[in-house]
């Protein structure tokens, strides 16, 4: 069932080739996000004129927002080199330290899934974005000493989908925070249709506004659809994606008109007829309908609750009025 999804943000391996080829390389070509963008601007000029590194970087937002994209298009502006890692790629101090001592003056780190760092690696980063500098043990035993390591100057940039797990220590170390938020539409279409100039694709301003509408305020989503309808108008539709191409290929894939798909609607449904329309823990959910519990946090929620067809309580997920009208239900007496 996973390769059949289309909608949601995570990536899969064949979108590591299509994030790469599409991905912006300047703030100009970062289409949406304005806020972030002017700000980022603003920072990365000061900083670039100072001479200087750009403070830590923290973004966060649900996945296939562009924040992989913003760290890169952060070092280009900068001008500087980027070393990219994550959390679970970074399984002990050493491995941190390394990557650390081997920076060049100014250069970008950027760690994604920066939540999943272990306790023991994080503390690595206290002294070295606030101090510059790694405390590293050498010998064992009685012998032991610590050694003060002194860093070049870096930008961290860290990612993460979820801001809530991050340790207070290791936020408060980030001089710049932002959230990513869902795209409009109209930037998806900006999105789409330079994703269909750059393969080639063939498409219209009403083919990209329908796959737009439909693609979840994600870019990678926005991406990934019109890869697939690209397929479908190959073979069925001269090559060429009309609003009408777009309808019938994402009817076939089974995304509907607010870009839903089946699991979204098994979501809402679980909750509704098992579980009296909520509230109900995500575990509990997560097990109902076959699926990580982390997944859907991270993937059909923030869309879900955009939509406002669902709701989180201190209690568990609630299926909201708009969600019973979006299923065609009568919504429960209150
Ligand atoms: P994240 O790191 O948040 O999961 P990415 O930066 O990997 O997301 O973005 C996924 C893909 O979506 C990128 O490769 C790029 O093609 C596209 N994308 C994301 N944000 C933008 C944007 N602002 N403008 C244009 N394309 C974008």
């Amino acid at each position: 069932m996973e390769e059949e999804r289309l909608v949601s943000g995570w990536k899969r391996p064949d979108d590591w080739e299509l994030d790469t080829t599409l991905r912006p390389r300047t703030l100009s070509e970062y289409i949406g996000q304005d806020k972030v963008k002017q700000l980022m601007e603003l920072f990365i000029t000061a900083a670039r004129q100072r001479g200087e590194a750009l403070d830590h970087v923290l973004l966060y937002g649900p996945p296939g927002l562009g924040k992989t994209s913003l760290a890169h298009i952060i070092s280009n502006e900068l001008d500087v080199g980027i070393h990219t890692t994550s959390g679970p790629a970074v399984e002990r101090q050493g491995d941190l330290v390394a990557i650390l001592t081997n920076l060049q003056p100014n250069d970008v780190l950027f760690v994604d899934e920066i939540h999943r760092l272990s306790r023991s690696v994080e503390e690595v980063l206290y002294p070295a974005m606030e101090d510059r500098a790694v405390d590293i043990i050498i010998g064992k035993g009685p012998g032991a000493r610590s050694v003060r390591l002194d860093l070049p100057p870096f930008t961290l940039v860290g990612a993460t989908t979820r801001a809530g797990l991050l340790t207070s220590p290791l936020r408060d170390r980030f001089g710049v925070i932002h959230r990513l938020e869902f795209y409009e539409e109209k930037d998806l279409s900006i999105i789409i249709r330079r994703a269909a100039d750059i393969l080639d694709v063939q498409i219209d301003r009403e083919g990209a506004s329908e796959i737009a509408r439909r693609s979840r305020g994600t870019p990678r989503v926005a991406n990934r659809l019109l890869r697939r309808v690209r397929d479908f108008a190959q073979v069925r539709a001269d090559n060429c994606i009309t609003k009408n191409t777009a309808v019938e290929a994402l009817a076939l894939f089974d995304i509907d008109a607010q870009g839903l798909d089946p699991l979204d609607r098994k979501l809402l449904e679980t909750i509704i007829h098992i579980y009296a329309g909520g509230p109900v823990g995500v575990d509990t959910l997560a097990a109902s309908v076959g699926e990580e519990a982390n997944t859907i946090e991270d993937m059909y929620e923030p869309y879900l609750m955009q939509l406002g067809l669902l709701q989180r309580t201190s209690r568990g997920r609630m299926v909201t009025g708009p969600g019973y009208d979006y299923l065609g239900l009568a919504r429960p007496e209150v």
